[in-house]
């Protein structure tokens, strides 16, 4: 389906991107990666992927990420900001560094990408986007305010670049996870700020009764980037289990 198409992936070191990465590779696509681990190079060679190291902090790393790809391959007809920070604190506590910083990697480099990846679609004819946004975009979880700010807006930033790219033939789209069987959520889980939750409690938050897998939400990637998706756009996909089907779920910590 992918063939000869160029896919750029942000934060694909580990994790969903790299599952992400994976998925693509399986679809035959010529794929640029780029993240701040080291370990993202691993990866690239394995799938035979570029890979550009890059901090979506840094305007000027975001340019170089998506310049190194068109010299690469020439075009791009496809890019996912996947790559995301977490910044736990409460909007009261969060300093207001970190809430740039968590805003600027996790909203700002979503939508700087976009625009310069969409000049070159538009080149080949169009193209599509796939924000990974998070459940956090749809509601809040406590104590998180800077992590939810960021998805919330990368949702609706989701729908106004839908608007906007739509008279290009871009189509953009977001998927919100649930909690997903990553290294970081792992992590998170065994040092979580609510200790009494055990990972059947967090497996519980979701109708399906378990954490998600990193490739069941490559697969909706996949399809939103695909022809498959041809009259899909500005939608937003949950990838959760049924967590948000359910409005006793959506009320404990995510
Ligand atoms: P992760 O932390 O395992 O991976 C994120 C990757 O992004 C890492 O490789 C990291 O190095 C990279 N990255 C972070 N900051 C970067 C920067 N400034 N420049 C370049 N790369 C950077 O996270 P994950 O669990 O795989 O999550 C991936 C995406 O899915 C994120 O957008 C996250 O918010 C979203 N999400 C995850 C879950 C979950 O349960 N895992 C749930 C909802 C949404």
């Amino acid at each position: 389906m992918f063939r000869g198409k160029v896919v750029l992936i942000t934060g694909a070191a580990r994790g969903i991107g790299r599952a992400i990465a994976e998925a693509f590779a399986h679809e035959q696509a010529l794929l640029v990666l780029c993240d701040v681990r080291p370990e993202g190079l691993e990866v690239a060679k394995r799938l035979g992927a570029l890979f550009v190291y890059a901090d979506l902090a840094l305007p000027e790393h975001r340019v170089r990420f998506v310049e190194q790809a068109v010299k690469q391959w020439g075009s791009i007809h496809v890019l996912v900001n996947n790559a995301a920070i977490a910044a736990p604190g409460s909007a009261l506590k969060v300093g207001l560094a970190e809430w740039q910083r968590t805003l600027e990697v996790n909203l700002t480099a979503p939508m700087h990408l976009s625009a310069l990846a969409a000049r070159e679609m538009v080149r080949s004819g169009g193209g599509a986007i796939v924000n990974v946004a998070s459940v956090q975009g749809l509601f809040a979880e406590q104590n998180n305010a800077a992590y939810n700010a960021s998805k919330g807006g990368l949702v609706n930033l989701t729908r106004s670049l839908a608007l906007d790219l739509a008279p290009m033939n871009i189509r953009v789209n977001a998927i919100a996870p649930g909690a997903i069987a990553t290294e970081s959520v792992l992590e998170a889980i065994q040092m979580s700020e609510h200790p009494e939750l055990t990972r059947q409690d967090w497996e519980d938050l979701h109708a399906l009764r378990r954490l998600g897998k990193p490739e069941e939400v490559a697969q909706a990637v996949v399809f939103l980037a695909s022809e498959r998706a041809s009259f899909i756009t500005g939608a937003i996909l949950p990838v959760d289990g049924g967590m948000t089907a359910s409005f006793m779920m959506a009320g404990r910590p995510v």
